[in-house]
This record gives C-alpha cells, sequence and structure tokens, in this order.
C-alpha cells in the first residue's frame, strides 16, 4: 500500500525515508515542498534526485481531504466543509481579526463526550481524523488565503475548537500539530496554536509532557452538579481534578495563564451566584476567562443568556481581578460560531432526535 506522506511528521518522514535508504534530511525538504510551498506533485520537487522522485510516485501519496463546499460570511469569515468520505464531512473556519488571521481546525467526525448545548456533541461520534485530515484543513485554508501584502501567512493562530474533542484523538492531533510547528512547514509558535479541550486530565498531563501549547479548558460551570449535566466528563474527571491538571499544565505552557471558556445559557448557568462561585474557582491560578454566547442550532432546547446578564457575569468576575473577555459571535450567517459546526456525521452512535434535552440552574 502506498503510504500517505502528509500523515507523517518530520520524525515519522525521517524514519520513511530512512527504510528508502535515503538519508533524514529529505525528510526537511518533502516538509518544505508539500507545507511551505503547497507543492504535492512529486515530479516538480526539483531538488531530489529523479530516481527518488519516481520511487516516490510508486510507493507514496499525498492524499488531501476533498472540498465539498466553501462559503463566506458578510464579516469575512470563511468555512470550509470537507468530505472525509463514507458521507461524513467535517468543518474548517477562519476568523479575520484585525492584524490576525485564526483558522479554527476539526479533530474528529462528530465528538462522544455529548455536551448537551454542542452541535457536534448531539450529533454522536463516527471516528477520529488522521493527522492528514487534521493538516489538510490547514494546507487548504492556507492555499486558498495565502500571504499578506508583508509576506506574512494570513493565517497567523490555530485554534483546535472546531468538530471534535482533540485530546480524545491524541497521537493524530500532535503529529499535526508538530507539522504547524515545524519551520519547515508552517512555523507556527506554541503560543500560536491553542488546544481547547472539555477537561480530559490524563490527556491533559500528556500534552504538558510532550507538545505543551496554549491551552483553554471548557468550564461552562461553576460547581460539580452543573458540570455534570453540561459537560458530562465531568463525571469522570470533576473540577478538583480539572483545577489541578491546569495548575500543573502551566510549568509548562508557553503562556503563564490558562483560558477557560464559559458559556452563556440564559436560567442555566449565568446567574450572579454562579459567578460569584466562579470566581472562586478562578482564584485558584492565573488564568483569563472567555464568556461565549451561546450559539443555538436546530432543537438545542437552549437560549442564550440577554447582554445584559452577560455584562453583569463578566463584571463580578472582573471585580476579583480576572481578565474577562466575550467572544464576538462570528460567521453566524453561514453557521460557523462556535458550537455550530455540525457537518455530516453518519452512522454516529446517537441521533439529533432523540436529544432534545433541558437543563435548570443547579
Ligand atoms: N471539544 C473541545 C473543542 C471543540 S468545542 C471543547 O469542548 O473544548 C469549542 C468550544 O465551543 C468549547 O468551549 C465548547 O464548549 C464551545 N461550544 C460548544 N457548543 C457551543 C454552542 N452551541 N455555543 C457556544 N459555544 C459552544
Ligand atoms: Fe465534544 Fe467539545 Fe462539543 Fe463537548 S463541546 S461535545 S467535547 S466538541
Amino acid at each position: 500500500m502506498q503510504t500517505n506522506l502528509l500523515n507523517l511528521d518530520a520524525g515519522g518522514l525521517a524514519r520513511f525515508f530512512a527504510d528508502l535508504g535515503e538519508k533524514p534530511f529529505r525528510a526537511k525538504q518533502l516538509l518544505r515542498w508539500v507545507h511551505h510551498l503547497g507543492e504535492c506533485d512529486f515530479s516538480q520537487m526539483i531538488d531530489l534526485a529523479r530516481p527518488l522522485r519516481e520511487k516516490l510516485a510508486e510507493v507514496a501519496v499525498i492524499n488531501l481531504p476533498v472540498i465539498k463546499a466553501e462559503q463566506f460570511s458578510g464579516d469575512g469569515t470563511r468555512k470550509w466543509l470537507f468530505n472525509v468520505g463514507s458521507d461524513n464531512s467535517i468543518e474548517t473556519v477562519f476568523i479575520p481579526e484585525g492584524n490576525r488571521g485564526t483558522l479554527c481546525i476539526s479533530s474528529q467526525v462528530g465528538c462522544a463526550l455529548e455536551c448537551s448545548f454542542c452541535s457536534t456533541g448531539r450529533q454522536g461520534f463516527n471516528r477520529n481524523l488522521t493527522p492528514a485530515e487534521i493538516i489538510g484543513q490547514l494546507w487548504w485554508a492556507n492555499r486558498a488565503l495565502g500571504r499578506d501584502p508583508k509576506g506574512d501567512r494570513v493565517i497567523s493562530n490555530v485554534v483546535m475548537m472546531g468538530m471534535g474533542e482533540p485530546l480524545a484523538n491524541f497521537e493524530a492531533v500532535v503529529s499535526a500539530m508538530n507539522i504547524m510547528l515545524d519551520d519547515n512547514a508552517y512555523g507556527l509558535s506554541r503560543r500560536r496554536i491553542t488546544l481547547s479541550t472539555s477537561g480530559l486530565v490524563p490527556a491533559i498531563d500528556r500534552l504538558r509532557e510532550c507538545l505543551p501549547v496554549s491551552l483553554a479548558v471548557s468550564l461552562h460551570a461553576p460547581n460539580d452538579a452543573l458540570r455534570n449535566i453540561l459537560v458530562p466528563i465531568n463525571r469522570k474527571y470533576p473540577l478538583s481534578q480539572l483545577i489541578a491538571a491546569c495548575i500543573r499544565y502551566l510549568d509548562a505552557a508557553p503562556r503563564d495563564f490558562i483560558t477557560f471558556e464559559y458559556v452563556m445559557l440564559a436560567g442555566v448557568n449565568d446567574s450572579e451566584s454562579h459567578a460569584r462561585d466562579l470566581v472562586k474557582l478562578l482564584n485558584l491560578l492565573p488564568c483569563k476567562l472567555n464568556l461565549i454566547p451561546f450559539n443555538s442550532f436546530p432543537m438545542s432546547g437552549y437560549v442564550c443568556s440577554s447582554s445584559e446578564v452577560i455584562k453583569r457575569f463578566a463584571s463580578i468576575v472582573q471585580e476579583s481581578g480576572v481578565v474577562v473577555t466575550t467572544r464576538r459571535t462570528r460567521g453566524d450567517d453561514i453557521d460557523a460560531a462556535c458550537g455550530q459546526l455540525a457537518g455530516e456525521v453518519k452512522d454516529r452512535s446517537k441521533r439529533m432526535e432523540k436529544s432534545t434535552i433541558r437543563v435548570h440552574a443547579i
């Protein structure tokens, strides 16, 4: 079988070339061609000797995910739908903000973690994406967006906040992030890659040991009783364990704070007493709070908090000294906002119809 070289980071490519009896520096050349220059045709890779190019055409391929649709929002946000086989598709979103361009990448087809307010979670889980399918999203978006007039790449930041739980697809996500960081590929710094997790504690520790990028943690509730409902993985890894893992992560993190995400759900987690309880948690470590207005989707059963309630909530937390930002909803005219990424998840384990859940404040 031919090897898809898009699945391999520098280490994997070095092993691949060693098996062909080639020197390790071939890995660097290949990464430069494919990711830095966007060239996927072996016959064009002119600094590889002709016999090697011919050998590669025999034993290897560069298989990118296939674009199914592209959408443009009035606010500059762009969304791509990729066909990843068996009628499944995943989504990738580009969000321009001043001199920053952020690409939001998916890591799984669906998600098994069933957070009750998340459209991806409601669809159930189909499968993990391969490293090629993860880095392929950056490859395509980078090709579409290119460089700005100063010669810098338009994509300056990557967030692993699309469909799926990135830490539940650990190896593939780490390989793809290795390629994002590689100077011969995309050359992003660890500060400019943010991984968002719902709180898989052992995997947070693994990430700290092997590739500590910026970390965002989806908190969404200030106590275990409510978080057990909103983010069911909390039943396995409760808040005390999660906060302890975040404190450990800070030792290796490229930033000196953890970002906590908190989706604002009217009448569920947005009262003043929730805000005061949240302050007690946030004061345990250096962190920032990012409030996310809930983005609705069909049959979600939730409503977003009013802007007055969000402001009041933010000011209570801010008064305690924690920096609070409220995420501006982007791209909602093309269903590209946080939590709206649905793609198409076939053969899934659970179905939308089963699960219109309503939750009351705890
Ligand atoms: N699985 C990871 C990353 C993907 S979700 C995680 O849960 O962190 C990215 C962010 O969007 C998370 O903070 C998630 O809780 C939030 N989110 C999910 N559904 C949402 C919705 N409907 N409205 C607003 N934010 C949502
Ligand atoms: Fe999965 Fe994140 Fe959605 Fe929860 S919020 S279901 S972990 S994608």
